[in-house]
């Protein structure tokens, strides 16, 4: 059915264009038509598809192909596997429109973001290009004379890599470009949300592997699937990595799972990132800067801003602005031009807002929006105002992350308090501080500071670039991906001792002389 929005505009019937770019992206009518999994757009709630979903009991088969993939794969020289990575960028390049178009009917983003998402794919692959002549070990001075070491850096085996909905596909690719260039093959089991986003990124590995010329095969596999396939993954003791991203519930059990068989595992799990406004903060950018990290993707984002720690001397400055900006941001439709905030995700999802906001409320949070909109344009969509819930201290349901638009503002004295209150959280993904005093600002990212992965000055917590390593300690699972220097997760490292001389002295000076 073809809608129109409050702005008048006529939107082709969701299903249909999903339709239509499924196939423009190649993706096989096979994989999505006919299958036991109902794919659902949080735009109108409607079904759009039927994917073909993968049996836990078939994991094993494709991680068997995996291992065979692994092995042919190791060998082929780095800079070559970048070339895989290098062509798989310019298929992202090539449809980024159709990719970005299809990530905002299944997981909600607004048409930049969604965009955005698809840029930051190309982003990595660039990096890993980079990247795949540049897998350097250390030499390390002997002891011993005549005696060289090193440390030489070698592909560790098929990556099992699981997905939120969130970034259904960006996190995917942080994980694989970087996997693919140190030699690894890689298992995908995206998001049960959203399975047609990961359908098309496989279909665009498939022509890059056309392009490329002699990829093994089953270097790179969907599984598509709820938790049990999941499960069954990080159970296959041939699977040496698992990166995994999502809640700290799935993190808990993923991680210990992962930790009973010896295997490695890269957790990227939820956050509770805060904001400490300070005197003297530039209150203009300090307002655009929470306005897109709380409110932006709607709250969905791992490193939203959720607490807004202000100094009392600006308080009454900025929450009233802030509150004003909430009232006034354009809610709605995410493929329409004006919008900045598109549906969560689904019922689920409002449910444990509002649930959140009831708590807060009577712990007497003092509570601006938060309420549903639109709820007459589809029965089964769900577009909320962003909230701001105001408190005087950081009761328990502050310390949860709720994956929603809330953002809990307290009021503090000094830096000192600020940080404490700042650090006082499960969580330790991302954090930001907004100050004009060199001072303020030093502290905050100094090692008495922020407690978290990230740290930022006079920027909001979310929005990372793919430069920089990614991810967070305490709850957040302690993984790192992307840049820098993440890629050493995803490889096994042998030091190696040479000895180029006639005798053999043994380390620490342990003489072990046998007749012979
Ligand atoms: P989720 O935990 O419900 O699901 C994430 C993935 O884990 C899905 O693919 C799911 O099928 C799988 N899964 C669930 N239980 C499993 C199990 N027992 N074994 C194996 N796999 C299992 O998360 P979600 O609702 O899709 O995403 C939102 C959450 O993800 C938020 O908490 C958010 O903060 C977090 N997140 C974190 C990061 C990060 O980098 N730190 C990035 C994006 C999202």
């Amino acid at each position: 059915m073809a809608t129109k929005s409050e702005a008048g505009i006529v939107h082709k019937p969701v299903a249909q264009e999903v339709a239509d770019l499924l196939q423009s992206l190649g993706v096989p009518e096979a994989s999505w038509h006919g299958g036991t999994r109902a794919a659902r757009s949080p735009i109108t709630g409607e079904i759009t598809a039927h994917v073909v979903e993968a049996e836990a009991s078939a994991v094993s088969g494709a991680v068997a192909r995996s291992v065979a993939a692994f092995e042919a794969w190791r060998t082929v020289p780095a800079p070559r596997r970048g070339e895989l990575v290098r062509l798989l960028g310019e298929e992202l390049r090539a449809h980024k429109t159709a990719l970005g178009r299809l990530v905002t009917l299944e997981a909600g983003k607004i048409v930049s973001e969604g965009l955005g998402e698809v840029q930051e794919m190309i982003d990595i692959c660039d990096f890993a290009v980079g990247l795949s002549r540049q897998l350097y070990g250390l030499t390390i001075a002997s002891e011993r004379p005549g005696h060289r070491m090193m440390e030489t850096w070698h592909p560790v085996g098929p990556v099992g890599i699981i997905t939120a909905f969130n970034f259904p596909v960006a996190v995917w690719s942080w994980n694989a470009a970087l996997a693919l260039v140190c030699g690894n093959s890689v298992l995908w089991k995206p998001s049960e949300k959203t399975p047609l986003t990961a359908l098309a990124v496989q279909a665009l590995f498939e022509r890059a592997v056309t392009a490329f010329g002699g990829a093994p095969e089953g270097l790179s596999q969907l599984l598509i699937g709820g938790a049990e396939v999941g499960a069954a993954l990080t159970d296959d003791v041939r699977v040496p990595v698992i990166s995994a991203t999502g809640s700290t519930r799935m993190g808990r059990i993923v991680g210990e799972r992962v930790a009973r068989r010896f295997g490695r595992s890269i957790l990227e799990l939820g956050g509770n990132n805060a904001a400490i406004v300070c005197p003297s903060a530039d209150l203009d950018l300090t307002l655009r800067g929470i306005a897109f990290a709380a409110m932006g993707t709607a709250g969905q984002r791992c490193t939203s801003l959720r607490r807004l720690i202000v100094n009392e001397s600006v308080y009454d400055t900025l929450v009233p602005r802030l509150a004003k900006a909430y009232a006034s941001v354009s809610i709605g439709d995410p493929r329409e031009a004006g919008t900045l905030i598109g549906p969560l995700i689904d019922a689920e999802a409002y449910e444990g807002m509002q649930k959140a906001l009831e708590t807060a409320r009577a712990a007497g949070g003092r509570i601006h929006g938060g309420e549903r909109v639109r709820a007459d344009a589809a029965a089964d969509a769900y577009y909320v105002r962003p909230a701001i819930v105001e408190l005087d201290e950081q009761i328990d349901v502050v310390k949860h992350e709720t994956f929603a638009p809330i953002l809990y503002v307290l009021r503090v004295g000094g830096l000192p308090e600020a940080i404490k209150l700042h650090n006082d959280v499960p969580q330790g993904l991302s954090s930001s501080i907004f100050t004009s005093d060199l001072r303020e600002a030093e502290t905050f990212v100094s090692a008495e500071g922020s407690d978290c992965g990230i740290a930022n000055v006079n920027i909001g917590p979310s929005g990372a670039e793919i430069g920089g390593a990614f991810g967070g300690e305490k709850e957040t699972g302690g993984g790192r991906e992307s840049g820098s220097d993440a890629w050493k997760a995803y490889m096994r490292r042998a030091t190696n001792t040479i000895n180029y001389s006639r005798q053999l002295p043994l380390a620490q000076g342990v003489s072990f002389d046998v007749e012979g």
